[in-house]
């Protein structure tokens, strides 16, 4: 398995665009929201497992995983929630695990997580990369991209982990208040720092 950098951030922070400027230097970059819907596709031992447990209701016409359906079923009944994530986790860990190791010949590669910090991956990634902005402009970016409300921003930010915590728990931050063209040359200034400690240290 290469070294792992887990890339993090709260919502809109620039966490998909750092990702991208990653991909394109060329770097195997895996995001976590993909597995997470990869586990449930139609036909999946994971979509099976789901609606053994809660009932064939939880798919749509199509034969998806009902997605609204279930977060409301979820989102007020913790006990629900953990049924459902006893369900996915593992698959989700499994499938990250063997993405991981598929990457041996990278001199790195990076795991996009939302919950990394909250996640059993926040003691296996070799180092933890926070984008990180300021709230005011997070709020503005998620209006700008989301189309949410004022309100309906500032909730979602209060249900993540503070930024403060996720500053603390970083080993690098990569600070996202300049343009996009600033993100990428941040990412790529990153990149090599990297590449450079991976190399001497002999763990490639
Ligand atoms: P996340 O994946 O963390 O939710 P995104 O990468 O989707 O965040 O960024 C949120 C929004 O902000 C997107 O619309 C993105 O294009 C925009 N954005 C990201 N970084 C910048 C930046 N430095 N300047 C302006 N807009 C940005």
């Amino acid at each position: 398995m290469p070294p792992i950098v887990g890339l993090t951030g709260g919502i809109a922070s620039g966490k998909s665009t750092a990702e991208d400027a990653f991909r394109a230097l060329g770097v195997p970059v895996l995001d976590a929201d993909q597995v997470a819907r990869d586990v449930v596709a139609p036909g999946s031992a994971g979509l099976a497992a789901i609606i053994d447990t809660f009932g064939a209701e939880f798919l749509t016409a199509e034969g998806q995983l009902d997605r609204r359906r279930m977060r409301e079923r979820v989102f007020a009944d913790a006990a629900e929630r953990k049924r459902l994530e006893a369900l996915t986790h593992p698959l989700i860990g499994e499938a990250m695990d063997q993405w991981c190791r598929a990457q041996a010949d990278a001199p790195y590669a990076v795991l996009s997580i939302a919950i990394l910090l909250e996640s059993r991956f926040r003691e296996r990634v070799d180092f933890i990369l926070v984008v990180d902005v300021a709230e005011a402009v997070q709020i503005e970016r998620l209006r700008a991209r989301d189309g949410i409300d004022d309100a309906l921003a500032r909730q979602m930010l209060g249900a993540q982990t503070r930024r403060e915590a996720r500053r603390a728990a970083a080993d690098g931050l990569i600070e996202n208040d300049g343009s996009v063209e600033s993100l990428r040359a941040k990412v790529a200034a990153w990149h090599q720092h990297f590449l450079t400690q991976w190399r001497t240290d002999g763990a490639v």
